[in-house]
């Protein structure tokens, strides 16, 4: 057997810990479900319409969908050659069985027949997940209930990290009381007990998604500051943005600490958020060198690369401990070879970890996919040139598929075999 052929059968044999996903339920899907229900319910294509303008800028959650094939077929003109369209549509094929090269109306009706057929069998996505994907856990990041006995969940407490913004104070304030919230003593008191619970509902992360609404520069006020702060805060009728940042950021290192004590890792959104017009520099992980100096017992996972920002994510993995790197969301499948390249040579591959960032179960077989596939090339290419041995790339290759994410994310290695 060649290093190649050895490789890519290791590698499609061995589990994969996905680390971060958004699968939607299948109960939020329509009956019956077709292959335009497909494309409308991607993030992933929404934000390749979004950016191309195929879509309305007006509001990126509130974008209407496509109403037929025709529709759909002019919008895919401009992102037909974009990888997360390519990665999709192979994984379409392969996973339906179908056999076309670019998506026609013959096609898609095709497809939707497929896809109607699937849907009907409440097995499909354990199906799609475990058996044809071979992922064993899913993270999953999501405000909803979640199928516990196929997704592993991922805590999200951004009312704590706006509460200075009335609109995500008013989840917080209904959950815990106005009284109790109106001091930073009880908020903070509130922040630990929703921390706890999410420990105790098993929780494999804390997510933050800073980057979606302001740069991820979290400066250390004072308890005396993030007081005031609140009281601004609460007493404004707008909402005063230097009082929300410093509420903010005392926030963020409460629940630092708390990842500490708990054990648990946070996950950082780097790089650009998805949407229009979003300032791409808000996410740069630079902004958070200090914060992981000074939380060093904290485990910091930097999403998506850092999007542009990738050498930048490369430098504080080395630089820093308690940072690691997790490829989720990088769509593109030279450039993430390309990072992935780097990074084997310059970060121990004992801090680097994958995930999908799906919406939908095709997506995760499509990814798993692309992502196995460039695995193995990449690796192949390495043994090959005499760089490493195969022993040691059926190493590095568990350790991003799988072995990394049960550690960081203290996932038992007995359920991700399963
Ligand atoms: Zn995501």
């Amino acid at each position: 057997m060649s290093v190649g052929e050895d490789l890519r059968e290791f590698i499609f044999s061995v589990p994969v810990v996905d680390t971060h996903a958004h699968i939607r339920t299948r109960d939020s899907l329509p009956r019956p479900m077709t292959a335009l229900a497909l494309f409308n319910a991607s993030g992933n294509m929404r934000q390749l319409w979004v950016s191309s303008g195929a879509l309305s800028r007006s509001d990126y959650r509130q974008l209407r969908e496509f109403r037929d094939w025709d529709e759909l077929a002019t919008a895919l003109e401009s992102v037909k050659a974009a990888a997360f369209y390519r990665v999709f549509l192979s994984g379409l094929r392969e996973l339906y069985g179908l056999d076309f090269r670019e998506l026609n109306s013959e096609a898609f009706d095709l497809l939707s027949e497929k896809v109607c057929k699937a849907y009907d069998d409440p097995t499909w996505y354990r199906t799609v997940i475990r058996e044809r994907s071979l992922v064993s856990v899913t993270c999953q990041d999501s405000r909803g209930d979640i199928d516990r006995s196929l997704l592993t969940p991922v805590a999200r407490l951004d009312g704590y990290v706006w509460f200075g913004r009335p609109e995500w104070r008013a989840r917080v304030v209904e959950q815990h009381g106005a009284e109790q919230t109106s001091t930073l003593a009880g908020l903070i008191g509130c922040l630990e007990k929703d921390f706890q619970a999410a420990v105790e509902f098993g929780a494999a992360a804390i997510k933050n998604n800073s980057t979606w609404c302001r740069r991820i520069d979290f400066a250390d006020p004072s308890q005396h500051e993030a007081a005031c702060a609140l009281k601004e805060c609460l007493e404004s009728e707008q909402p005063n943005e230097r009082a929300v940042k410093v509420l903010g950021d005392f926030v963020v290192n409460r629940i630092c600490e708390l990842c500490a004590r708990f054990g648990i890792p946070l996950q950082l959104h780097t790089g650009p958020a998805g949407g229009v017009d979003h300032v791409v520099d808000w996410g740069n992980p630079l902004y958070l060198n200090e914060l992981m100096i000074r939380h060093p017992r904290t485990k910091f996972v930097l999403f998506h690369a850092g999007g542009p920002f990738a050498d930048e994510c490369r430098d504080l993995a080395v630089q820093i401990p308690n940072c690691y790197l997790d490829l989720c969301g990088v769509m593109a499948v030279r450039s993430l070879r390309a990072i992935l390249d780097d990074w084997i040579e310059r970060v121990p591959h004992t801090k680097l970890m994958w995930g999908t960032d799906a919406n939908l179960v095709e997506d995760v077989f499509a990814l798993v996919s692309s992502f196995r596939r460039l695995l193995a090339e990449l690796l192949t290419e390495r043994v090959e040139q005499g760089y490493f041995s195969i022993e040691t790339a059926h190493e590095v290759a568990e350790a991003i598929l799988f072995r990394n994410a049960c550690r960081v994310l203290r996932i038992p290695e007995a359920r991700s075999e399963s």
